[in-house]
């Protein structure tokens, strides 16, 4: 490795932070039987858009030799922290074709544009890659690599461990598209625009998003916009989230009769099973929800 750390590790651990849930299991996934060892930044119970660092996620950021972020604009409390460690930083999202962010009814993506202008000009990739189970594939060949770098010893550990790895992802796949095939899906609005991967890959097509800028309340133009498609769609169905207030859905039900589930974008469990187990879950709120009689 090209660097100049004299920073000795006596155990020969490997130090790797994860920024958010998924990329904690994919990891934990690929580490099982070396010692290394794994922290994640953002709890599953925050939004991975609006969560800031605290002073001891900053001081295992510090420490760590491996600083494995999603990338495509996700990671912006991290922009100044990684500023010097650009080394130790792995991007999972490397190689990921990207899905540009939805403009919605036309209004209210001021504050995200700003927030992910340093991605790129003009286009604003929308983050959410992992929610692809063909994606998160390519992640964990991208975190396999930077470990086999950083850790030769572990090589052969970390690249059977990712094969494993690649053949549970296909299999979760293939298991989600039958479970959503057998379903009657009726039109249905998410709620922050997380699932664009996912509606892709198993062919969803949601009515809208409901907040553009997630955690924020929709403009009033883009709420009167909602609220006419629940009736010109016939939407049955709204998702909330467990990291985003649900309030607004009060607004829909002065006018409207709809079942609400729950999708969750990043996952709760942190542990290797974290990304199948959130996986699953969203599937199973598809099947509550629209389970033919
Ligand atoms: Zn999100």
């Amino acid at each position: 490795m090209i660097g100049c750390e004299n920073r000795q590790n006596k155990k020969n651990e490997l130090q790797i932070v994860t920024s958010i849930p998924p990329l904690f299991s994919l990891t934990a996934n690929i580490i099982e039987g070396t010692p290394a060892r794994l922290t994640n930044l953002v709890p599953g119970n925050a939004s991975e858009h609006s969560w800031q660092m605290t002073s001891s996620s900053a001081a295992n950021v510090e420490k760590a030799d491996l600083i494995i972020i999603n990338g495509a604009g996700l990671e912006t409390y991290l922009e100044d922290f990684l500023k010097d460690k650009k080394e130790k930083m792995v991007v999972a999202s490397e190689g990921v074709k990207l899905i540009t962010i939805t403009s919605g009814g036309g209004s209210g993506t001021d504050d995200r544009e700003e927030r992910t202008s340093a991605s790129g000009d003009g286009v604003i990739p929308n983050p959410h890659i992992w929610l692809d189970p063909a994606n998160a594939k390519i992640m964990a060949k991208n975190i396999s690599q930077a470990l086999e770098k950083k850790d030769p010893t572990h090589e052969t550990v970390y690249q059977k461990n990712t094969e494993n790895l690649i053949a549970k992802l296909d299999e979760l796949s293939a298991e989600i598209q039958t479970r959503l095939d057998a379903l009657s899906i009726e039109p249905f609005m998410e709620f922050h625009d997380a699932y664009p991967y996912f509606d892709r890959a198993f062919g969803l097509k949601p009515a809208a998003v409901i907040e553009l800028t997630p955690g924020e309340t929709p403009s009033p133009k883009y709420l009167q916009y909602l609220l006419n498609l629940m009736e010109e769609k016939s939407v049955r169905a709204i998702f909330t989230e467990p990291q985003l207030s649900p309030k607004i859905l009060d607004l829909f039900r002065e006018s409207y009769d709809f079942k609400v589930d729950e999708l969750d974008p990043v996952g709760q469990e942190l542990s290797s099973d974290g990304y199948f187990i959130m996986m699953r879950k969203n599937a199973e709120a598809f099947e509550r929800t629209f389970k033919k009689t």
